[in-house]
């Protein structure tokens, strides 16, 4: 633990008094530049002044390790901190105010990427931000690409498109996999349901 860790603790001991921390889970997201080397390389070097000068840690409810791609592509983290204004100051100090944004208590991460093991948000998109990897194909019926958990399940392997409302089967590729290993893409298949398999 850092003399400065201490410090901080020193300080706030008089509020810790009172009333107990909470911690509060925040995400540093890096502003789009166009140039995606780069941005990786901004949240490397924030992450590595965050936690060399503010009481910050991996979440250990929800540990989110790394930097991912959020499902609009900016490159983000997340961490936890009973010292939010702390972050803020780094932050600040360090000259970071253009380049990344603070946010509190974002949603919490979903499902990894199977391909890449990015985390693009609370439900696994249709396609990774990160790989381009493809988990499921698109809606056959109005072509939007829809995440696997956005399907309202209905009985089995039915299921209703969120967006057109329509029927449809959701049904694992065939073979799963390729030659190399690597999943066969789309992972998942949308069929339209037939209406002679409907059960009433
Ligand atoms: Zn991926
Ligand atoms: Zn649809």
């Amino acid at each position: 633990m850092s003399r400065q860790y201490n410090r901080i603790e020193d300080s706030e001991r008089v509020t810790m008094d009172r009333e107990p921390l909470m911690p509060v889970r925040m995400r540093a997201t890096v502003r789009t530049t166009g140039d995606r080397a780069a941005e990786l390389r901004t949240a490397a070097d924030f992450r590595r002044d965050l936690w060399a000068h503010s009481p910050v840690e991996v979440d250990p409810d929800h540990p989110l390790h790394g930097t991912h791609r959020s499902e609009d592509g900016r490159a983000y983290f997340e961490f936890v901190t009973a010292f939010p204004e702390q972050a803020r100051r780094v932050m600040d100090d360090f000259n970071y105010g253009n380049a990344i944004e603070l946010s509190e208590a974002p949603a919490l991460p979903g499902e990894e990427c199977l391909n890449c093991g990015n985390v693009a948000g609370p439900i696994r998109p249709a396609v990774c931000p990160n790989c381009g990897f493809q988990d499921v194909s698109p809606c056959p019926i109005c072509r939007q690409a829809v995440p696997r958990q956005a399907y309202i399940g209905l009985a089995g392997e039915r299921y209703r498109c969120p967006h057109c409302q329509s029927r449809v089967r959701l049904r694992f590729n065939s073979p799963m996999f390729v030659a190399n290993g690597d999943y066969n893409q789309p992972l998942v298949i949308v069929e339209e349901a037939a209406a002679v398999h409907e059960v009433r």
